[in-house]
């Protein structure tokens, strides 16, 4: 079995749904995970947001507005008059579910209930458009396997288990549609995998599948070895492990959702990443090995946070770290980077949700000091062979930029520095051009 992502872009208006359609249309047996076309999501949060506020009637203009340009898709989409009132159907079915939130109170349940209609649709007029076109397959919806626990975690054997039975239900079909991103958490209501989530739906059906490899379809050629938003001449990778796709996708490369190469990595099936408007390229390859050695990519993560705790009776006596870690355990925000000297420990955060209370907490031990927006700047590759020099040359292409901390050695495959946000652009320059254009 494989499965095949493919991502906003990818299913982004009626031309490129017909083109997915002919490059799925192959005879090995799929599960296709789809994400909303792109916008829908960014669309829905702006809805939400205003149903939050109660401005009903901006609300009202921008569901209007989304439901207008889904109607201009079924028009270019289908051919016959059958399809197209098949799909405008469809389309006030779900307009009217999101246009009824604008009557009642308004929560984070009714939000994830929104957000979910972007995935429900792409699937469902891909579905129509594939039998439009006489190709046979089976909408399998994702809120009947997809589930989160208590603590937002996949629970897989769940997963595992409800989407075996899905498929089995349809032995005789060869090819399987279903939405990425969304899920339902314990309690049954709809929920998400926070944004970008739809790789991590396909790494999580690729594992609960044992799918032969995971195909992450998006609009670039591969894994970049630098963030070309940022950085101009980045090259494609045609390869990558596990572990090092795992860091850079944490560190912030929006091509994979951090979360996203665990599953595949545990269940070892391999992932590949590839470009829908050029499908010819080779794209990247992340498996278990790695065949290239030295430093292959930088990413970069923003809205980072660093906390120092100054103490300098308790500071590194046993058992005080102990003490820190629990703090930023109880209030489940976890730590990125940390560095610790004799009379200092700082590390670094992304979620300051809990912010003020960590600060209070940690206050019963020394000074505090707090320092925002910052950026993790990571450095990947496989420096176990020939270790000697990486840090030089990171550090030497670094020397006009202020470095706040350092991460060097916790694996064999990362070195973190944290910088401010405004130093990043230069940051990542100035390495891309040291490491990989030297010569
Ligand atoms: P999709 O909608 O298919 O999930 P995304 O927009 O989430 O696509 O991810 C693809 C985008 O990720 C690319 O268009 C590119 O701008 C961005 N990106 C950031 N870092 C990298 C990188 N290292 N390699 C490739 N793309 C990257
Ligand atoms: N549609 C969701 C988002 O925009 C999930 C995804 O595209 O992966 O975040
Ligand atoms: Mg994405």
């Amino acid at each position: 079995m494989l499965v095949l992502k493919f991502g906003g872009t990818s299913v982004g208006s009626a031309a490129r749904m017909k083109e997915v359609a002919k490059l799925i249309n192959t005879p090995e047996r799929k599960i296709v995970v789809l994400s909303a076309m792109t916008g829908t999501t960014n669309s829905l949060v702006e809805i939400a947001a205003y149903l939050y506020k109660k401005n009903i009637e901006a609300a009202i203009e921008k569901i209007k507005l989304l439901e207008k340009n889904y109607q201009l898709v079924v028009e270019e989409l289908f051919e016959t008059k059958t399809f197209r009132e098949k799909g405008l159907e469809l389309i006030s079915s779900h307009f009217n579910y999101i246009k009824a939130f604008t009557q009642d109170m308004f929560t984070l349940f009714e939000e994830k209930a929104i957000l979910a209609q972007g995935e429900m649709l792409s699937t469902a007029l891909f579905y129509f458009y594939l039998e439009e076109n006489h190709i046979q397959s089976t909408l399998i919806p994702a809120l009947n396997f997809m589930r989160i626990d208590e603590d937002g975690e996949p629970n897989t054997s769940f997963i595992k288990e409800q989407l075996q039975h899905e498929l089995a239900l349809h032995n005789a079909s060869n090819l399987f549609i279903t939405q990425g991103f969304i899920c339902r958490n314990t309690f049954g209501e709809i929920d998400n995998l926070k944004r970008g989530g739809s790789d991590y739906s396909a790494s999580l059906i690729g594992a609960a599948v044992e799918a032969t490899e995971i195909q992450i379809w998006t609009d670039i050629d591969g894994f970049h070895n630098n963030d070309p938003r940022i950085v101009e001449n980045t090259k494609p990778l045609a390869g990558l492990s596990f572990d090092e796709a795992a860091e850079l996708a944490y560190f912030g490369a929006k091509i994979l959702h951090p979360s996203s190469v665990l599953p595949a990595k545990l269940a070892n099936i391999p992932v590949r990443l590839k470009n829908t408007m050029n499908p010819g390229a080779t794209g990247t390859i992340i498996c278990n090995e790695t065949k290239n050695k030295g430093i292959k990519a930088i990413a970069a993560k923003d809205n980072i946070t660093a906390i120092k705790i100054k103490s300098g009776r308790m500071l590194l006596a046993h058992g005080f770290l102990r003490k820190v870690f629990e703090i930023f355990e109880t209030y489940k925000t976890s730590i990125d980077m940390i560095t610790t000297s004799e009379v200092a420990v700082s590390v670094t955060i992304d979620d300051t949700k809990f912010l003020n209370e960590i600060i209070l907490d940690l206050k019963k031990f020394g000074t505090v000091e707090v320092d925002t927006a910052l950026s993790i700047i990571c450095i990947v590759g496989d420096f176990i062979a020939e270790s000697k020099g990486y840090a030089l040359k990171i550090f030497s292409a670094l020397e006009n930029i202020p470095i706040r901390m350092i991460s060097y050695g916790g694996s064999f495959h990362n070195v973190s520095v944290l910088v401010t946000t405004s130093d990043k652009k230069e940051a990542l320059e100035t390495l891309h051009k040291t490491l990989f254009e030297h010569d």
